[in-house]
């Protein structure tokens, strides 16, 4: 694990190498106001290389939207140099705005102010179900 110099904040690691920019611009830490380090590349024992991203802050990481982009990451919070949480992420059970339901016919495409919901249908294929039309994600 390569914590640098954080001292408080969060290091998502054993991402896979050139996700690391995708995950950055989908939890939109460009807007984050702290030291954001995305590592291209670094080696890894386990994974031969990885991206790691790190930025000396805590937030509330939309760990639904991680774990749906890139699951097997590691999310390890750091407090005073320590860490005091660190969680591998799986593919979540459900899905509660991170995407949106492309049948035009499903409710959600009328009432605007529904929440877009799904439902993990089959954990090996990755595949997520609308509840309300059961289209795949
Ligand atoms: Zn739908």
């Amino acid at each position: 694990m390569i914590i640098g110099d954080i001292v408080n904040g969060i290091v998502i690691d054993h991402i896979k190498v050139g996700q690391g920019e995708e995950i950055y611009h989908a939890l939109e830490l460009d807007k984050l106001d702290a030291m954001v380090i995305v590592l291209h590349n670094a080696t890894s024992a386990a994974m031969g290389h990885k991206d790691v991203i790190k930025f000396d802050k805590i937030i509330d990481l939309d760990l639904d939207k991680l774990s749906y982009i890139a699951p097997g990451v590691t999310v390890s919070v750091i407090k005073g140099g320590e860490v005091v949480v660190s969680e591998e992420l799986e593919l979540p059970e459900r899905l509660v705005n991170v995407v949106q339901c492309r049948n035009p016919r499903c409710i959600t495409s009328v009432e605007q102010e529904l929440a877009h919901e799904f439902r993990l249908a089959n954990r090996e294929k990755r595949v997520y179900r609308c509840i309300y039309c059961e289209s795949e994600a």
